[in-house]
């Protein structure tokens, strides 16, 4: 017979991720790190759903009693289109990363643009208040920076992609605000954000995380730099940004502060964020 984990039992509280592959995913360190810092009964789990299945898991998770559900790649359109009500934020990206159960009823929200402007002022001492800014990418996590920039009081977000389409539902996010531009632009910004994939570390490619998304010439003193992915977690765009006098934010506090917020959503709360922080960077994949 074997005995249960300490804490668990039938009364124990439930959240989890979902996502395709999740596996990797720091979020199960983070929250139960969390959770036992502020001494709640919660456990935090991950589920690995293939792609066309994230709404039956969404939907599943109410009938299960789950009380908070992260959802990540590829999931996030299809939480979207399952939850009974969503934030504003989620409908205008139609994308939900964090769901919370209230009653009978799961309500949509998404915590990442938010997380990633908490990163700039906490982590970067930025305020994107007046400033303008650069979105290198258009995709999921590009359009929740740009719309979250925009909320902040942005005065100029300018979006370069490589899929001319997707700059376009980018910039829509932002109107009057936001436009599209190239590369060079990134000379007169306060702030460059790299939201593609380009640089992230790839296990049969060693040279992806050496690539570069814009051309470090653009980038110098003076100027914010901040790099979503986080693996590697000093990027070659933050070394290049810091050798040429920027300062830079690294990817992983986006990561940690959206899980504080959703920690918050869920629980009520205040978030242990040095716990978090902790626990991400001792899971961080070497
Ligand atoms: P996504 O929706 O697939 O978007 C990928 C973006 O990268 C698109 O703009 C794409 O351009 C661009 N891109 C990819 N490969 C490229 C290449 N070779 N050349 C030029 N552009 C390229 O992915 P996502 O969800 O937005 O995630 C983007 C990155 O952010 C991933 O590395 C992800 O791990 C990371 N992320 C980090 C956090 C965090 O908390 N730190 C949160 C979310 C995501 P096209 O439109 O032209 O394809």
């Amino acid at each position: 017979m074997t005995t249960p984990a300490p804490g668990l039992s039938a009364s124990t509280r439930v959240a989890a991720v979902i996502g395709h592959p999740v596996r990797h995913s720091l979020s199960p360190a983070i929250f139960n790190a969390a959770f036992a810092a502020v001494g709640l009964d919660w456990a935090y789990l991950a589920f690995d759903v293939a792609e066309g299945h994230g709404g039956d898991a969404v939907r599943a998770s109410r009938i299960l009693g789950i009380d908070g559900l992260s959802v990540t790649m590829p999931h996030k359109a299809a939480a979207a289109a399952a939850v009974d009500q969503a934030s504003d934020r989620a409908l205008a990206l139609d994308a939900v990363n964090c769901v919370s159960r209230r009653g009978d009823r799961l309500v949509g929200d998404n915590t990442d643009g938010p997380g990633f402007v908490a990163s700039l002022r906490l982590d970067g001492g930025f305020d994107p208040q007046g400033t303008r800014c650069l979105v290198l990418g258009a995709g999921g996590a590009a359009r929740a920076i740009v719309l979250a920039l925009a909320e902040a009081g942005a005065s100029e977000i300018v979006v370069v992609n490589r899929t001319e389409a997707t700059a376009h539902v980018a910039v829509a996010l932002a109107p009057g605000i936001a436009r599209i531009g190239v590369s060079g632009d990134a000379s007169h910004a306060d702030l460059v954000v790299n939201a593609t994939s380009i640089g992230m570390a790839h296990p049969d490619d060693p040279e992806r995380a050496r690539s570069l998304p814009i051309d470090a010439a653009h980038l110098g003193a003076g100027q914010v730099v901040a790099d979503i992915v986080y693996h590697p977690l000093r990027t070659a765009l933050l070394d290049a940004a810091a050798s040429r006098g920027a300062t830079v934010v690294e990817g992983l506090g986006m990561l940690v502060h959206q899980a504080a917020l959703a920690f918050t959503i869920w629980t009520g709360e205040p978030a242990p964020l040095e716990l978090m922080w902790a626990a991400a960077r001792r899971n961080l994949p070497t």
